[in-house]
């Protein structure tokens, strides 16, 4: 019993939840081999009763792709779970419900008879809609992930191309896409790197259940061209070389004339008690109905229509996988398909799917995570500040050190790979 308690505490803290067990183990972290959490999941889930008794009943665990056009409604008509479960959200979660992806990776319990117990569903790296059936009803809240992040080193010798040797060698294709588009601009990879020149990365890489999770985060790259070095820091989510010249190529313009900013991007913080988060997923332009939004970049419109709590929508794919969302839309003035330019007029400001003031929602992702717009919209470069320069100089000089020292530990295989798992 006691086992299969700790199993528990464990599936609760990697899914996010509050675990409410209070004994800890410390050999609860080494339970992370997939196999064991699979089997665990097909036997047992905790049920609190009323009274603060646990009860174990047989349910099954299921891990699911979330797929292409199912919105949330879909899903709970599937479950006959009542509508009203969305309908009665506050209209910021039912944005942030609309940001449910085609391809999500999502959780379930179900028991014997197919009911739902529970669905983790995330909408993003750092949260998830939680949705539990307990005291004969549903409850739907938007929670944090919990993942493990780890530090890890890849320093190679190319042999194919920098793309195919960083995906055979870590298996990570957003790692690969990354380290290429950061250097994008900057180093002409195909007429510049010779077999053999040496490549290395020193990145945060998330894991959720065993399992690589959203986008790995760069701290330093180094890529050799004729044998000289190219370092990119990361530095304020932007890319710096190391005279700190900012190296970040920006695509975006402002998509909209705005009066004022109404509100800002944010991750959201975790509610002390509650254990809920309300993070905001892009950057509210304050701007009459009816002011045409122009196309933030040259791109394909890859969606066209009503998203739930976002009202009418347009989304366009860009270069180097950025995606930007244009929301609360009075007018579509384009069609899924259609190729624009920079600055076309895509629609109108209105108050679709709100029950605010008309603004622009405008949201931008990479490789399907959002990210700050204002950290990636083109304005004049600012120069770091003396201040920003003194920890820029510092930051760069200990990664460049880390960095050089574990290109030493490349080895007859052309290879070298460390990861050390920092905390839970
Ligand atoms: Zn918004």
């Amino acid at each position: 019993m006691f086992k299969k308690m700790m199993f528990i505490l464990f599936l609760a803290c990697a899914l996010g939840l509050q675990a409410s067990v209070t004994h800890t183990n410390p050999s609860l972290k080494s339970l992370d081999a997939e196999g064991e959490k699979a089997d665990f999941l097909n036997k047992a889930s905790l049920n609190v009763a009323s009274n603060g008794e646990y009860k174990f009943t047989s349910t099954v665990g299921t891990r699911a792709k979330w797929d292409d056009g199912i919105s949330l409604l879909n899903f709970l008509d599937s479950y006959k779970i009542p509508q009203s479960l969305y309908y009665q959200l506050p209209v910021e979660d039912k944005e942030l419900v609309a940001e449910i992806y085609a391809g999500a990776t999502y959780y379930m319990l179900k028991d014997s008879t197919g009911k739902l117990l529970q669905a983790f569903i995330p909408i993003s790296e750092n949260a998830q809609i939680y949705i539990n059936y307990s005291g004969n009803s549903y409850k739907l809240s938007i929670i944090p992930i919990n993942y493990v992040v780890s530090d890890e080193v890849v320093a190679l010798k190319v042999q194919h191309t920098p793309y195919q040797d960083l995906l055979d060698a870590t298996g990570d294709r957003a790692l690969a896409g990354e380290f290429i588009s950061a250097y994008k601009n900057n180093v002409n990879f195909k007429k510049y790197i010779a077999k053999d020149d040496v490549l290395a990365v020193i990145y945060e890489r998330k894991y959720r259940l065993g399992r690589q999770f959203g986008q790995p985060n760069i701290k330093i790259a180094m890529i050799e061209t004729n044998k000289t070095p190219n370092y990119l820091v990361s530095f304020n989510d932007k890319y710096y070389n190391l005279q700190g010249k900012e190296m970040t190529n920006f695509l975006l313009i402002t998509p909209v004339k705005y009066r004022r900013i109404s509100s800002k991007f944010s991750y959201g913080r975790r509610h002390p008690i509650l254990g809920i988060i309300r993070p905001h997923y892009g950057v509210d332009f304050a701007t009459p109905i009816g002011t045409p939004i122009h196309a933030a970049a040259d791109g394909r419109v890859i969606f066209a229509g009503i998203k739930g709590g976002y009202g009418n929508v347009v989304e366009i794919a860009h270069a180097d996988g950025i995606k930007t969302l244009y929301a609360h839309m009075h007018k579509i003035l384009t069609r899924a398909g259609r190729y624009v330019k920079q600055g076309t007029v895509i629609g109108t400001v209105g108050t679709t799917g709100l029950s605010t003031g008309p603004h622009l929602h405008f949201g931008v992702y990479k490789n399907g995570v959002p990210v700050d717009p204002l950290g990636r919209i083109k304005t004049a470069r600012v120069e770091l500040n003396r201040k920003q320069k003194a920890s820029f100089n510092k930051l760069a000089k200990e990664l460049k050190a880390e960095l050089d020292s574990e290109v030493l530990n490349i080895d007859n295989s052309n290879l070298f790979m460390k990861k050390i798992v920092q905390n839970m």
